[in-house]
């Protein structure tokens, strides 16, 4: 106090530190700054040498960290890294692999947004796309030249929920000498672990399950040690950082995943099988076979043509219409018109993503209600 001599101006700004050290809060404090203090030039140079872990928040923070390390532990990679959203730890875990000159063969039925990133952003920096059907190998196979350097596809697809033959596609990466990046976020580490079928790279948009509740958007890239210091390096470089508040959220999200998933896939399960039964609905897509856990929390059905699809969503009293996925809510949306409206009209006939179709996001709801709010709605809308 006394060496501040007492000024308003400058008591206002340094009287107020407070140290956060030596207090033993339960929950991660948020270090919700831009940067970090250092004692002297040495403790600076520190930093440089490999020593100190901060030294300004794009280049890394406590919360973001928090985060990438989480998600890394739970798919058991070497490490992992936040992103600002699912797109963006997207783009640096492909470019923690690809540079101007290379070649990518992808799936045909990624996520639209992730698809559009390929085929238009990254085309124009010179990364060229194939894009195949991973449905069958060979295709996958022929597609590979000599300048690819990733397969990229994802454990379970949108919105019609192909679960991909992850050690297969593996199988061709190691023959080829190719990087293979995997999208999990429908199935989250709880139902699948790329890495520990041999992916070098698992990405989330972890604005869906790792999250959970629909109030952040936010992403993961983990995997082998040095590729995530490759694309820590892009996210740094191209400020693609995620937010201290929002990795703290995330991370909150992130402690029931469990227990969201269990119930989310539970009742996905109960609903998939009600579904199948009703004859209004024409096809009802859900791993039904897969894993006894069930695989995951989507279903998604196309409705009958003897149903008026826009008074099937007008309906659904308290199923809203979003165009996002995963959160608590039970959710529904319109493939055709959001996530694959990018998509020319041959691929989304050829994928069958009509008009009828109708993505659903399970929420934790009792079963009962969930079920019931469908049949209404379904009951009210037969032409
Ligand atoms: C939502 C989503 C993304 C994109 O994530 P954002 O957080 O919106 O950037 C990527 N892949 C899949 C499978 C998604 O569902």
């Amino acid at each position: 106090m006394d060496e501040l001599a007492g000024r308003f101006e400058t008591e206002v700004l340094h009287t107020l530190h407070k140290k956060p050290e030596g207090i033993k809060s339960k929950a991660t404090p948020i270090y919700q700054t831009s940067a970090f203090t250092f004692n002297d030039l040495d403790e600076l140079e520190g930093f440089y040498q490999g020593e100190g872990n901060y030294l300004y928040s794009r280049v890394g923070n406590p919360n973001t960290d928090e985060l990438g390390k989480s998600v890394a532990a739970l798919e058991q990679a070497q490490d992992g890294v936040a992103a600002s959203s699912g797109l963006s730890a997207i783009l640096a875990g492909v470019l923690a692999v690809a540079k101007n000159g290379d070649h990518i063969v992808a799936a045909d039925d990624l996520y639209g947004g992730s698809f559009h990133l390929l085929k238009s952003e990254l085309h124009n920096f010179g990364i060229e796309t194939t894009f195949v059907p991973f449905t069958d190998l060979n295709k996958v196979e022929e597609a590979i030249k000599e300048n690819t350097k990733l397969l990229y596809t994802e454990s379970i697809t949108n919105p019609l929920l192909r679960v991909e033959k992850l050690e297969e596609v593996i199988a061709i990466a190691r023959k080829h000498h190719l990087a293979v990046l995997v999208d999990n976020t429908f199935a989250t580490p709880m139902h699948v672990r790329p890495y520990l079928l041999g992916a070098d790279l698992v990405v989330h948009s972890a604005t869906k399950y790792i999250g959970g509740h629909s109030d952040v958007t936010a992403g993961v890239v983990v995997g082998r040690k040095e590729l995530i210091a490759e694309a820590r390096s892009r996210i740094v470089n191209l400020g693609a950082n995620l937010s201290p508040f929002e990795a703290w959220l995330t991370c909150r999200g992130l402690k029931t995943l469990a227990l969201r998933m269990r119930a989310q896939s539970e009742n996905a399960k109960l609903l998939a099988d009600q579904l199948r039964e009703n004859q209004d609905v024409a096809r009802v897509y859900y791993p039904f076979d897969k894993g006894e856990k069930g695989y995951g929390a989507i279903v998604t059905i196309e409705l009958g043509k003897n149903v008026d699809t826009d008074l099937f969503f007008k309906s659904l009293g308290w199923v809203k219409i979003v165009p996002t996925l995963a959160g608590v809510e039970t959710t529904v949306s319109h493939p055709l018109k959001t996530s694959h409206r990018a998509l020319p009209p041959e691929a989304q006939a050829e994928l069958g993503i009509t008009y009828e179709v109708v993505r659903i996001s399970v929420g934790i709801e009792h079963a009962e209600d969930i079920i019931a709010q469908f049949e209404s709605a379904l009951e009210a809308s037969v032409k």
